[in-house]
């Protein structure tokens, strides 16, 4: 594909107009400099006219309550089975100890998701140990926005319980659960979920939870595992849900929508072996990483205005170069981090606040702590 009609998708984009599926992959399949420069200084310039020109943190703290699982994504070096070494299960004073830690250090958000343990049931039911999960930290710090549990928890929930995920959605909103994580998408392509994840639910399922949850007014972020056995062509198709999920969200009038995209690229280090044969190598490709990034920028920032990179699974500083190609938030300081640092990646498990402010100020950009939902928080 000629420069040329890369600079004419280009200017479309810059105009305000969405691009097409198939001019996103022209996009993804550049491989010549000068139009990946071209790609990046776009995604740069919306991500400007769309959010501006601070980028956004969030003080949280990451729960992982168990790793305790029945499924086996071939991509998980985190799930074990009850009995294995360095299987684990927190028990409730350990949760409420991890909170209080996060609250010590300002945590605005705990956000907790888990492997799917058949075991985590009171009185032979699901949803009520999930419930006291939700209850042990609300009840002592009702201020903490919780962001919990993602689309597969809700439909391992309701399948062991025989309930509709409306009714498992409402459950946990109603007990203080105030926004969704859009993880367990990875691709949204069954295809490729089939060699990645072939336990966990669907690619339509994934989307009708998400879209139930914001019809019944819980915000969801969105991801995108990207970098392993996935071709452009899938990697837009994906794009091209998620920005027609927001834009029914959005145009139904739904009470809660999608708050950000995350590019989560593929560590491959201590996955399981079959997968991390196949994919050959161990860590994500930066510049892959990148020009997905800023693709992502220019394919959904009309609709999805937020765009994080993930410091763990890149590191802080190409994450920070992210923010020059298309992203506006550095997403969360964690305190703890066990899913992506047991599958091998090198970008630690925390951060202090202070380290990613000197991470944003070193584009000389401003920064701005913010809470889950992306309200500004004021200063102290
Ligand atoms: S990715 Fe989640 S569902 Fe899949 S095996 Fe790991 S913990 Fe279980």
């Amino acid at each position: 594909m000629k420069l040329k009609t890369v600079n004419a998708i280009l200017e479309h984009a810059l105009m305000g107009c969405d691009i097409s599926p198939a001019e996103g992959v022209v996009l993804l399949k550049q491989t010549d400099q000068e139009a990946i420069a071209a790609i990046r200084t776009t995604a740069d310039r919306l991500r400007n006219r769309q959010v501006g020109d601070t980028v956004t943190y969030v003080i949280n703290r990451n729960i992982n309550f168990t790793n305790i699982c029945e499924q086996h994504c071939s991509f998980c070096a985190f799930r074990r089975d009850d009995g294995d070494t360095g299987a684990y299960w927190l028990d409730w004073a350990q949760i409420l100890e991890k909170a209080t830690d996060g609250v010590q250090r300002g945590a605005t958000e705990i956000c907790m998701q888990g492997g799917l343990n058949p075991q985590a049931q009171i009185n032979g039911k699901t949803l009520p140990y999930y419930l006291k999960l939700v209850a042990t930290i609300k009840e002592e710090f009702p201020q903490l926005h919780l962001h919990a549990f993602s689309p597969q928890e809700v439909q391992f929930i309701a399948r062991i319980d025989g309930l509709e995920y409306a009714d498992v959605i409402m459950a946990l909103r109603d007990a203080g659960v105030g926004s969704m994580p859009g993880t367990a998408a990875e691709v949204l392509d069954d295809t490729v979920r089939r060699v990645l994840c072939p336990e966990k639910i669907d690619t339509a399922t994934w989307l009708e939870i998400v879209s139930t949850a914001h019809q019944l007014g819980l915000h969801t972020t969105s991801t995108m595992l990207s970098g392993h056995i996935e071709t452009p062509e899938q990697q837009i198709a994906h794009l091209e849900k998620l920005r027609s999920l927001q834009k029914t969200a959005i145009h139904q009038g739904y009470p809660a929508q999608i708050t950000e995209f995350i590019l989560l690229p593929f560590v491959g280090q201590e996955a399981p072996k079959p997968l991390r044969r196949r994919v050959g190598r161990d860590q994500p490709v930066l510049t892959d990483a990148l020009l997905l990034s800023a693709v992502a920028r220019i394919f959904l920032g009309n609709w999805i205005p937020n765009h994080q990179p993930s410091w763990v699974k890149l590191g802080l500083e190409c994450a920070t170069e992210a923010l020059v190609w298309g992203c506006n938030d550095i997403g969360g300081t964690l305190m703890e981090e066990h899913i992506t640092t047991m599958a091998g990646a090198v970008g630690g498990t925390c951060m202090e606040v202070e380290t990613l402010q000197t991470a944003i100020a070193s584009l000389g950009r401003p920064y701005q702590q913010r809470d889950t939902l992306y309200q500004v928080m004021a200063e102290k």
